[in-house]
């Protein structure tokens, strides 16, 4: 039998076999430290749990309408108005399951064979699949760690040809924590409006910036960034919520109605409980969102400084997600060589960055606890004195 070629040229995720090793050697009872989580350790907070189970309660078990509820679509579009100053109407807005599928569906609807679409490295793994999977070609820029792994408007222009379609942003940033500033995206974007570039900004790390770092929305830069941008994100990293599998994208009209087209013959609707707790995550207490980030605060502080000491290694300081990307470079060994080495021997899991398109880093996630953070740090610093 053989596979679709769309099929066969997907690379098998890295991050989930590091993790499937290091869960078995948890299983065999050793005290592995993980640093390769990719959701935030908290529970969902107790109020959009309640709201969910009230909803299955009253029997809200069935379809709704594909791209999601009014009621939620109206609260999505107030979220845009209040926290970004972006106006999308709820016809503008479509609920997906998980901003991934949020991502996938957008690129679907715009990038086909031919075009290009450029992707900043290190780059949150499953962007150039997605591409690939539309059929287009994914085009990297490697950032530089002197430049805060940030891509410039510059290196952007010098990627550019003239088949290229799309840019993704994606700020606060998986793996590398960057995040862009005001004046940085405003580059971007005029490189964009020149030559009419649509951007793919994944700001699903939003509600988690630290030393007083401002989260900007690309689309609200001007109303020609608007008209280029799909606005992606989500429940899962500011409220907790990754097992729910709910995001959103806010597009100008025509793209939102060729989503919702390609949504409602694909997946349909996004769970219907699960749509009523989100409801309840936006226009609820907000104080757990706060808790998380001051939580996630300290303990970046915390591993910056003790990775400040080891020597041989170099990080920028992250402003926003959950993750600090350690330059290994000087240490001679590759990243999965590295992380292997680390596992097997000091059981420490950390994500080899050749994950991300660098080979020269590894990224560990503080999405884990204080103690699990030091006792691994401890090992991961033995480790590196080593080489
Ligand atoms: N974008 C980025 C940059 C991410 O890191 C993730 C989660 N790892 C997602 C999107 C997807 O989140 P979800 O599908 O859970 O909403």
């Amino acid at each position: 039998m053989e596979l679709s070629q769309r099929a066969t040229i997907l690379t098998p995720s890295l991050t989930l076999s590091i993790d499937s090793k290091a869960k078995a050697m948890k299983a065999e009872g050793l005290d592995v430290c993980g640093f390769g989580a990719g959701e935030p350790d908290f529970d969902t907070p107790e109020h959009i749990k309640a709201a969910a189970q009230a909803a299955i309660e009253m029997g809200f078990t069935k379809y709704t309408p594909s791209s999601g509820t009014p009621e939620l679509r109206q609260a999505i579009a107030d979220k845009f108005k209040a926290d970004n100053g972006l106006d999308y109407k709820p016809s503008q807005v479509i609920v997906s399951n998980g901003a991934k599928h949020s991502c996938y569906n957008a690129i679907l609807a715009t990038c086909q064979p031919g075009d290009e679409v450029i992707i900043p490295s290190p780059y949150w793994l499953s962007y150039p699949e997605m591409v690939r999977l539309a059929g287009a070609d994914p085009v990297f820029v490697q950032t530089r760690e002197v430049n805060g792994w940030k891509m410039t408007a510059d290196e952007f222009q010098d990627a550019m040809t003239p088949r290229t379609k799309m840019v993704i942003i994606n700020s606060p940033g998986n793996p590398t924590g960057a995040v862009y500033t005001r004046a940085e995206l405003q580059a971007i974007v005029e490189v964009c409006t020149d030559e009419e570039i649509l951007i793919l900004s994944d700001e699903i790390y939003e509600k988690l910036t630290y030393d007083g770092a401002e989260h900007v929305s690309v689309a609200s830069l001007s109303p020609a960034a608007y008209d280029l941008t799909i606005t992606i994100n989500g429940f899962s990293k500011a409220y907790s919520m990754t097992g729910w599998r709910l995001g959103y994208l806010g597009a100008p009209e025509p793209i939102a109605k060729a989503i919702d087209a390609i949504q409602s013959h694909s997946t349909s609707n996004p769970c219907s409980f699960a749509q009523k707790g989100a409801l309840a995550a936006l226009k609820g207490d907000q104080q757990p969102v706060a808790d998380m980030r001051e939580e996630f605060d300290m303990r970046r502080n915390y591993m910056i400084n003790r990775l400040a000491g080891i020597p041989r290694v170099s990080v920028v300081k992250p402003l926003g997600a959950f993750y600090v990307l350690v330059n290994i470079g000087k240490l001679g060994l590759s990243s999965t060589n590295f992380a292997d080495r680390l596992l097997s021997k000091h059981h420490v899991a950390v994500v080899p960055g050749v994950a991300f398109g660098n080979d020269s880093t590894v990224r560990l996630s503080y999405a884990t606890s204080l103690d699990v953070i030091k006792k691994g740090l401890d090992r991961f610093e033995e480790f590196c004195r080593t080489l």
